[in-house]
């Protein structure tokens, strides 16, 4: 332990004379400037009491940088943009799904102004919240009614209270889906007051299995739930829509699906083939679907539900719609984004996700090449190359495609591929990677053409200073 250093080291007062720190209250406020000069104090005094600082004098230019870094790190927004490299269109840890630019220009306009959120222009008397997206999404999917929720998780929640408390919803052993690691159905169904009867096995559940499980007074829904982020597969059976449908019918009982990712429809995509969408599920003859709004629909997070009128009244009527109800910001942003599905060509043109989706492999390459060649500059630190690879949907959504990517594959010469990965997670605009084979690779498909720049020169400023 160096005494003389710890001597050495200011008093806060006086520290805060030195006029960086005095232009840093002027710009950040003194409470911010105070905070960070306390702990880069302690931060020496701790490095001197075990012996990392040492020397005869103390660098006070270096506790004051520190104080400035400090400052100007607190002072940014906890929750910002990064760049998502990782070629995973839905992540939920970063967002799910952006927002187009037209939907984000709703949302601002809205959100520093007085609206119509509850005013009918027209007889100046008070209008319903609802109103703005009810028959937008009712146009879209040709449903009869519609609500919407804080999110899909909500809109289950909703659902079974609102129709099935008290009795028994039947749904298959094969579809007891856990989502996102909270959204589990047995413990959404308890909390709602329904009745879980689970019929079938894991792989196969029959229409008849179902039959015997109703009948009797408590029978109160059929509930079919997408397996969104996992397949069964072998040996497997499952009850179609179709089915369930006529045994719902049969026995007066409302049936209702799941559906979670919302995708709207196919897009004349091969890559939509295989995801049932909220068209053929309504066009099976269900009572009620519901699903996300930040998934395949490429809105913001909502929980949407439609279909028969009187089932809809139901739920709108209960007490939990006002608890789950949405925002004028997410309002904003859920119509804005409706409206651009009224011509599918244009969502498939224009909606962030479906334009990530269904990139072609000539796009994606093309990309590559366009960053590939901003890079050549950090050739000499760090190997570079084009190479293919896979990206994900993501979200908890088709589970098993994998859609051909291209990626950029960096491996660095004087640094480890962790070091390398972490350094550019630290960077104004985070860049998340993955990282495999000793490289650090950036998929294209999730990167916005304008941030190459901020990613070149952040590789660029990484790279040389490793060097120095
Ligand atoms: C995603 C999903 C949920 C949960 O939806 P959130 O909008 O994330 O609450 C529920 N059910 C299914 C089938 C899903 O795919």
């Amino acid at each position: 332990m160096n005494k003389k250093l710890l001597r050495e080291l200011p008093k806060v007062d006086d520290l805060l004379l030195d006029s960086r720190l005095v232009s840093a209250v002027r710009e950040f406020g003194r409470k911010p400037v105070l905070k960070s000069t306390r702990s880069a104090l302690d931060c020496a005094r701790q490095s001197i009491l075990n012996g990392q600082i040492d020397g005869d004098r103390l660098v006070l230019d270096d506790i004051v940088m520190s104080i400035l870094e400090g400052v100007a790190r607190d002072s940014q927004m906890s929750l910002k943009p990064v760049i998502n490299a990782t070629g995973v269109v839905l992540h939920t840890n970063l967002g799910r799904a952006p927002l187009a630019p037209a939907v984000w220009r709703a949302v601002s306009e809205i959100a520093c102004q007085y609206n119509t959120l509850e005013y009918d222009v027209a007889s100046g008397g008070r209008g319903a919240r609802y109103s703005h997206v009810e028959s937008l999404i009712c146009e879209i999917t040709g449903a009869e009614a519609a609500l919407v929720v804080n999110n899909n998780a909500a809109a289950m929640m909703l659902i079974l209270s609102a129709l099935a408390k008290g009795g028994e919803v039947v749904v298959s052993r094969g579809e007891l889906v856990e989502i996102g690691g909270s959204f589990r159905v047995p413990e959404i169904m308890a909390q709602s007051g329904a009745e879980l009867r689970e019929v079938g096995t894991t792989n196969k559940t029959h229409l008849r299995d179902y039959a015997a499980a109703i009948g009797a007074e408590k029978s109160a829904m059929l509930l079919k739930v997408h397996t969104s982020n996992y397949r069964i597969v072998g040996f497997t059976e499952e009850v179609t829509l179709t089915q369930l449908v006529e045994l719902g019918r049969a026995h007066d009982l409302p049936v209702v699906y799941d559906l979670g990712s919302g995708l709207i429809e196919g897009f004349d995509s091969p890559l939509f083939e295989s995801e049932i969408s909220v068209l053929e599920s309504l066009a099976s003859g269900v009572d009620v679907v519901s699903f996300s709004g930040d998934k395949l629909l490429g809105g913001p997070q909502a929980g949407i539900v439609v279909g028969r009128r009187d089932l809809i009244e139901k739920m709108k009527m209960h007490p939990l719609m006002r608890a789950f109800r949405i925002d004028k910001l997410t309002l904003a942003a859920l119509e804005a984004t409706l409206r651009i599905y009224r011509d599918a060509d244009e969502a498939k043109l224009t909606v962030p996700i479906l334009q990530m989706l269904t990139m072609s492999e000539g796009q994606l390459s093309d990309r590559a090449a366009k960053l590939y060649a901003l890079l050549k500059d950090v050739e000499p630190h760090c190997d570079i190359a084009i190479e293919t690879g896979t990206s994900q949907v993501g979200g908890g959504s088709m589970p098993t495609v994998e859609m051909a990517t291209s990626l950029i594959a960096l491996r660095p010469k004087a640094m480890s591929v962790h070091a390398l990965q972490t350094a550019l997670r630290t960077v104004a605009k985070p860049i998340v990677t993955r990282a495999f084979n000793d490289c650090v690779y950036l998929d294209v498909r999730t990167i916005a053409e304008s941030d190459y720049d901020s990613i070149v020169g952040s590789i660029v400023k990484i790279l040389n200073e490793k060097r120095k």
